[in-house]
């Protein structure tokens, strides 16, 4: 077994017929009578299996007991052009190995097809499906993608910290992070806790986003980008929420709106094409299974201009619109998905991007316009998702960002290294979030946003 070294399955097209060949994989199928067995293998480095044909003179049916779906093995044969439909070659096995049996009794993964809401439960086994293989697949791809667009642009990657003591981030709600004991933490006189006496010294959360910490590192190197989990600990149990998600943050000096949005732009075709031209495959096979009009989908958006429109005019679209939202639209109000979608797939029939936001709905460091109603906030809103981005040009102002930390009550002592950014050598600036799994959801297909990470942790469920 060990003379050839093994091949993975999805060079076996490169090869040619008559070649030596070593496989180790899973079991898909096994088929067969006394004379002949076909066994269809896969070893995830494609949706395609390779056909492993054990003639019956050289294995007896007593041998290939344990070769049962679900089970591992290895096979050593020769190449062979397959006279079945299906597959150019096949294996002509000589030599079989058996790693590890699968009881069919128990094994859970059987050839008939599963729900999605069942391979939920069994997040353990789930990676061995076609359709999670292609989903996980698709999502390595992603992330070399987006490493390679910013590194090609002279974007350094920037590490942000998963832990942090600034609570003003203000995107979400924060899951704490401490050692005090909770059945008796310390407390200071007046009763509430103590967190001097924390591991910081101070209070600590996970982080909901790098954004505040990412504008240091471009107000120092240009142009940066974070790419790292994010958490958030809203209880919105939606298809497009998860409590621990991945986000990529680019943040540009001396960028200003305009080229703001021209970046994620680019970035988002840069990324849906590189899908089209590197996972073809896999985006075929969801194209078939989930989504008829998937490759349709990802081809539109590659060729499309985005719509560019101000928040007021998104809102007078959706007043005019006469249709029924779950949520009233007004000026003023935040926009939920229904009214994003509304726009997006009923009116434009492309994806918008939405700019200049009431300043009340926005964070503190967006840019203030001169109208004194609205700050230079850009979410980027698709089809099927809605929000997929939500960005803005930054307040570069010392005095203007501090009137708006007080406006809003926030403690500027908790801030004070951002706001120096301001005092010393600040400089027109923007940058944006997209959400890693949203843009999965986009690329793959899939209509639940627990389906494209592969541990998913949404509110009571911390599972694998
Ligand atoms: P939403 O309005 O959809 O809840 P948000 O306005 O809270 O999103 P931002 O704080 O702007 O989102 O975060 C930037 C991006 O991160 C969003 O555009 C989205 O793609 C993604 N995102 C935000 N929250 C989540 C979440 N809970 N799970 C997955 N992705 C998320
Ligand atoms: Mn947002």
């Amino acid at each position: 077994m060990e003379s050839c070294s093994r091949v993975k399955i999805s060079k076996i097209k490169e090869m040619e017929p008559g070649e030596k060949i070593l496989v180790k994989g899973w079991v898909r199928t096994k088929r067969g009578n006394k004379n002949v067995t076909f066994v269809a293998l896969n070893d995830g480095s494609s949706v395609s299996n390779v056909q492993i044909v054990l003639d019956g003179s050289k294995f007896s049916e007593e041998s290939l007991k344990g070769v049962t779906t679900g089970a591992s093995i290895g096979v050593f044969g020769v190449l062979v052009e397959s006279p079945g439909k299906g597959q150019a070659l096949e294996i002509s096995a000589d030599k079989l190995e058996l790693y590890g049996t699968a009881d069919p009794n128990s094994y859970p993964l059987q050839k008939k097809g599963h729900t999605m809401e069942f391979l939920r439960e069994i997040g353990h086994l789930r990676p061995r499906t076609n359709t999670f293989g292609c989903i996980f697949r698709i999502r390595h791809a992603m992330a070399y993608a987006i490493h390679k667009f910013f590194n090609d642009k002279g974007f350094y990657y920037l590490h942000t910290p998963i832990i942090t003591a600034s609570d003003a981030e203000g995107a979400g709600a924060m899951f704490q992070v401490t050692t005090l004991d909770l059945s008796n933490p310390p407390r200071k006189e007046c009763g509430a806790i103590d967190y001097s006496k924390d591991f910081f010294g101070k209070s600590a959360n996970l982080t909901v986003s790098g954004q505040l910490e990412g504008e240091l590192g471009a107000l120092a190197l240009g142009e940066i980008y974070t790419f790292g989990p994010t958490f958030r600990a809203e209880n919105s149990n939606t298809p497009r929420h998860l409590s621990e998600f991945w986000m990529i943050e680019p943040e540009m000096a001396f960028y200003e709106i305009k080229e703001n949005m021209d970046l994620a732009e680019e970035f988002i075709k840069y990324l849906v094409k590189y899908a089209l031209d590197n996972c073809i495959e896999d985006l075929r096979f969801l194209n078939d299974m989930f989504d008829k009009e998937l490759i349709q989908r990802l081809e539109d958006v590659v060729n499309t201009q985005f719509v560019r429109l101000s928040y007021t005019e998104g809102i007078e679209i959706l007043i005019n619109s006469g249709q029924k939202f779950e949520f009233p639209v007004s000026w003023g109000t935040d926009l939920q998905s229904e009214h994003e979608r509304y726009l997006v797939e009923k009116h434009f029939k492309k994806p918008v991007i939405l700019t200049d936001y009431p300043k009340e709905i926005k964070a503190f460091y967006m840019k203030q316009n001169s109208d004194g109603k609205t700050v230079r906030a850009m979410d980027v809103l698709f089809p099927k998702i809605g929000e997929i981005i939500g960005g803005s040009q930054r307040e570069e102002s010392l005095e203007k960002l501090q009137s708006r930390v007080e406006e809003l009550h926030m403690d500027p002592s908790s801030l004070w290294w951002y706001l120096e950014t301001r005092k010393y050598g600040t400089v027109p600036h923007a940058g944006f979030g997209l959400g890693f799994e949203r843009l999965l959801l986009f690329v793959t297909g899939m209509t639940n946003i627990r389906d494209v990470i592969p541990f998913p942790r949404s509110p009571k469920n911390a599972e694998f």
